[in-house]
């Protein structure tokens, strides 16, 4: 067992850590109250291999592997949690959906454009009235002759308002319900195809979230993604992966908070000496960094997993997801707490922070779902 980074990890790793130093924490602030995305730096990380990181060679990809992609979401998370975001559904939810579902045809359009950045990719499953359980979506595909049209709303979706191609999933048979939907690759500027709403959120305000409106939107037979029908199974296996991504976002969140907790506690004096000297602060500290480390080691042990093809990682994928995702909960909470009422104030980043966490434990599967999932695993449904 190496509990170590091998040299090429390293150097991807010091990268994304250099990246979020000099291209994304100078803006962050700015773009967290604005709402904007910073679109500039998502197509540099694209030149610089990072939205590729899984996919081959072959595919313009880097190669990176699961675990350096893994650590380098902590450190784009640490910074600005918001770019992270993107730079995890373009890496996990859409390159590895067509790398394992694709035919050629389709991995040798989309990848080596999604790798480079040139596009932005999205992945839309969720719609007003189907979340936690996809099943029941209603956005429809129907067939006429060799075309597919698609109609219906999904919602919520990461990067739709700066997408150039989309993962959808609809309904191509009714009749089946869940086992009747199928995914679909679709360019945005398909006719028929436009951006709704634009979300005004909470946290990770430096993503874009959107509606994706679709009217009567034809699209080839050739763009179904897998299966016709067995799109749940496209949605679902990919958001193992996915898991893995999101996890890493929240560990990078909590990683945050307490680099800023330990700085802020060091500084502040009160009683005469560093509120750091505080047994009560210290304990607080001590058990913020365990958790930390204990998600952290999980988390690669996952990645691992994804990396080396060796066993399925569901169970365990909603585990880190799980886990991470309400560690860095308690930890973001705790850091607030070290800054007082400074923490309150939006000149401090664990103001940030804090609220960015808070999506981790909704997206590609709420808390209560990673629950659901592992314990169907234990009883073996
Ligand atoms: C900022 C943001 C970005 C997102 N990005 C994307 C994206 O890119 N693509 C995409 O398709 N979707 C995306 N989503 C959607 C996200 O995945 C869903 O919001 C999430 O899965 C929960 O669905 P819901 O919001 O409809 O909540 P609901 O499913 O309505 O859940 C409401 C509550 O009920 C609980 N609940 C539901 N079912 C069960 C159950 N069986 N057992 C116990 N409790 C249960 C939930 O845990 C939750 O607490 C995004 C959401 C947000 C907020």
């Amino acid at each position: 067992m190496d509990f170590t980074f091998n040299e090429e990890q390293k150097m991807v790793i010091d990268g994304a850590r250099r990246f979020a130093r000099e291209k994304l924490a100078p803006f962050i602030a700015e773009l967290d109250e604005k709402a904007e995305v910073n679109l500039k730096a998502l197509k540099e990380l694209g030149k610089l291999g990072y939205l590729g990181m899984t996919l081959p060679e072959d595919f313009d990809g880097s190669n990176a592997g699961a675990i350096a992609y893994a650590a380098s979401m902590i450190e784009f998370s640490k910074v600005d949690a918001g770019t992270a975001v993107a730079v995890s559904v373009q890496n996990s939810l859409v390159n590895d959906a067509i790398l394992t579902f694709g035919t050629e045809a389709q991995k040798k359009e989309f990848l080596p454009r999604l790798a480079s950045g040139e596009w932005i990719g999205c992945f839309t499953l969720t719609e007003a009235n189907s979340g936690s359980d996809p099943g029941s979506l209603r956005t429809s595909a129907i067939r006429d002759g060799e075309h597919f049209v698609l109609s219906g709303t999904k919602n919520f979706t990461t990067n739709g308002g700066i997408a150039d191609m989309m993962i959808v999933f609809a309904q191509t048979c009714k009749e089946k319900g869940a086992k009747g939907i199928s995914a679909f690759l679709v360019r945005t500027d398909v006719p028929g195809f436009k951006v709704g709403k634009h979300e005004n959120k909470m946290g990770i305000r430096s993503s874009s979230t959107t509606e994706m409106v679709f009217e009567n939107c034809r699209v080839p037979a050739s763009a179904l993604l897998g299966e016709e029908n067995k799109g749940l199974k496209v949605a679902l296996t990919t958001l193992d992966g996915g898991r893995i991504g999101i996890a890493a976002q929240a560990v990078g969140i909590a990683e945050g908070a307490l680099d800023e907790a330990v700085r802020y506690a060091k500084e502040r004096v009160q009683f005469g000496r560093p509120i750091s000297e505080l047994e009560g602060l210290q304990f607080m500290l001590a058990d913020m960094a365990t958790e930390v480390e204990i998600a952290r080691t999980m988390l690669f042990r996952v990645a691992w997993m994804k990396e080396s093809h060796s066993q399925k990682f569901t169970k365990e994928a909603a585990m880190i997801k799980l886990y991470a995702s309400e560690m860095a909960h308690r930890v973001c909470h705790k850091a607030l707490q070290v800054h007082g009422g400074y923490g309150f104030m939006k000149e401090y980043k664990i103001e940030r922070l804090y609220r960015d966490q808070r999506i981790t434990e909704i997206y590609e599967g709420t808390s209560e779902i990673q629950r659901c999932v592992i314990a169907r695993s234990l009883l073996g449904e």
